[in-house]
């Protein structure tokens, strides 16, 4: 489904924890085809951002996608408004299937017994995300045995499916092998060119290698913003990086 404004726009947000400024007057737009990372020190307030916008920490501002106003809305509805996310530990049901995972997703809303019943035929959207992933091969395997990068694939896979046109992700290559980093390095430019994607990282250097626009945080504030060569070359992100 396209949306006819297919950005996502945060105006002027703040998140404050009990008198403790999080998120201190963030804006941020991001477009589909653009895989922006998020990037700054720990404390910076990424990952507390990535949960005002879904709805898990109460913020002031706007939150906008496809033109519709999101802050005050449920963590459910957003992701039913076309904004997911992921954590930094990936929640799958281990002792489900790779397929059935993705069906629930899909289907999240329909009777889960009705979803479990063994079918002959994979839904369209569940075999395109099969594909996306690259986890075919273990589509009837129990989650639980994934190697580590492929659970993260297979929860990147459940958010396709849920139709999620923004996907925020919270350091998807940590505890990642170099290959595995690279796969997904591919997943997200793919996934990227059709859909709105902010990349929260630590690590640079696969920032330096994936970014197509980075954005850097500082307590709390938006530091700084640009390509990749744009923000390494910054005086104030070279600072806050040799001083943390
Ligand atoms: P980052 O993801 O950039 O490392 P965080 O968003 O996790 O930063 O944290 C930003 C700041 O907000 C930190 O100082 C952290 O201690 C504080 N913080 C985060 N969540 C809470 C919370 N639920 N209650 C109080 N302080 C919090």
């Amino acid at each position: 489904a396209a949306f006819k404004h297919d950005y996502l726009e945060i105006r002027d947000l703040k998140v404050v924890f009990d008198g403790f400024v999080a998120v201190d007057g963030v804006d941020l737009t991001v477009t589909s085809g653009d895989l922006r990372f998020l990037i700054g020190p720990n404390g910076a307030g990424k990952t507390t951002l990535v949960d005002a916008v879904t709805g898990l920490a109460p913020a002031a501002g706007s939150v906008r996608f496809g033109g519709v106003e999101l802050l005050g809305r449920s963590s459910h509805r957003i992701a039913r408004s076309g904004v997911g996310r992921t954590f930094q530990t990936a929640s799958v049901f281990e002792e489900l299937t790779v397929l059935q995972n993705l069906d629930i997703a899909a289907g999240a809303g329909r009777k889960l017994r009705t979803l479990l019943r063994r079918r002959t035929s994979v839904p369209t959207e569940v075999e395109a995300a099969l594909e996306t992933i690259g986890l075919g091969k273990v589509a009837h395997l129990p989650a639980g045995v994934l190697a580590h990068g492929q659970k993260q694939w297979l929860e990147i896979g459940m958010l396709l499916v849920q139709n999620a046109h923004v996907l925020l992700l919270d350091e998807p290559v940590a505890g990642m092998s170099q290959a595995e980093r690279e796969q997904t390095g591919l997943l997200l430019q793919r996934i990227g060119q059709q859909r709105t994607v902010v990349v929260v990282e630590h690590d640079m250097e696969f920032m330096r290698t994936y970014a197509s626009s980075v954005t850097v945080m500082h307590q709390g504030k938006v530091l700084a913003e640009g390509s990749v060569s744009e923000v390494t070359e910054d005086e104030r992100v070279i600072e806050v990086y040799l001083g943390s």
